[in-house]
């Protein structure tokens, strides 16, 4: 049994007082309405966090962890990977738009609302925006949004999206972005999500998590072997009816990440995968 701690979120282990332990066996939701609601509730994906993998479904982390089943893990599509930036804007976020425009990978950047107070911040994810990148919602203080009433839920969630379109103006594409909102520490439950949904947000989580918030400039090649090791398993995995899309976390201030990014652009689409934002990651049609 592995420790639930590997499998919830990276940065919030020490906080939490889950005991419960998630087995490598995919289990069934024990509410059938579950996957009446949502008919991907048990298709399996790989799921890895802190160089642990396991396969797993949506149906299982709502057993285990509460997690609503109507939040995203995974890609529509087989081939297709989603990129994803947490914690933006920080100073770090030019030389990551660097990479990706040498690399030309359209990725989504997750904005935290009070950063965007400064005239700088403000021009970056304009500048991300222009450069084809999704701009989307990581609430405005990062507060565990689990110990926040509904009201104030709702406002961190409409602070940002404000913010955001204030930036980026409200066409079609950034309204888009700016209603998808991951929570931060991945920390959601029903309430969370039945207020974020009614105000018109639709919210994610991961399933490719190196944890690099946790390690150092030095550890590039842990990020790496992390990428290769959740490649490999989905490899090792074919024809065991899994859904094979990647769905990725990493932080924008990030220097291990910054270190590793090019090498592991290299290695993904290798494998065959397509670089997507967010949108197309869910939106797209089958
Ligand atoms: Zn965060």
């Amino acid at each position: 049994m592995r420790s639930i701690y590997n499998l919830l979120s990276s940065a919030v282990i020490a906080p939490l007082m889950f005991s419960a332990c998630i087995g490598t066996t995919p289990q069934k939701s024990n509410d059938p309405s579950d996957l009446k609601t949502s008919p991907d509730a048990a298709e399996n994906f790989s799921y890895c966090t802190i160089g642990d993998c396991t396969i797993i479904n949506s149906a299982l982390l709502r057993t285990n962890l509460q997690i609503p089943i109507t939040v995203h893990h995974a890609c529509k599509l087989p081939n297709q990977y989603a990129m994803t930036f947490d914690d933006a804007p920080s100073d770090n976020l030019p030389n990551i738009l660097a990479i990706l425009k040498a690399k030309q990978v359209k990725a989504t950047i997750f904005v935290i609302g009070k950063k965007l107070s400064t005239p700088e911040k403000r021009a970056l994810i304009k500048s991300a925006f222009q450069q084809g990148h999704q701009i989307s919602n990581h609430s405005f203080t990062h507060p565990y949004l689990t110990q926040l009433s509904a009201a104030d839920v709702k406002k961190e969630a409409i602070q940002t999206r404000d913010a955001i379109l204030d930036i980026v103006g409200k066409d079609e594409r950034a309204l888009n972005g700016a209603h998808y909102l991951r929570p931060p520490y991945g920390l959601i439950n029903d309430q969370v999500e039945q207020t974020l949904i009614a105000a018109g947000f639709e919210t994610l989580r991961w399933n490719a998590d190196r944890a690099d918030w946790s390690l150092s400039e030095k550890d590039r090649d842990v990020v790496i072997a992390r990428v290769k090791q959740q490649l490999d398993l989905i490899k090792a995995s074919a024809g065991k009816s899994i859904n094979p899309s990647m769905l990725d976390l990493n932080h924008d201030y990030s220097e291990v990440t910054t270190l590793a990014l090019p090498t592991m652009i290299e290695m993904i689409k290798e494998k065959g995968y397509k670089f997507v934002t967010l949108r197309e990651c869910l939106e797209a049609k089958s």
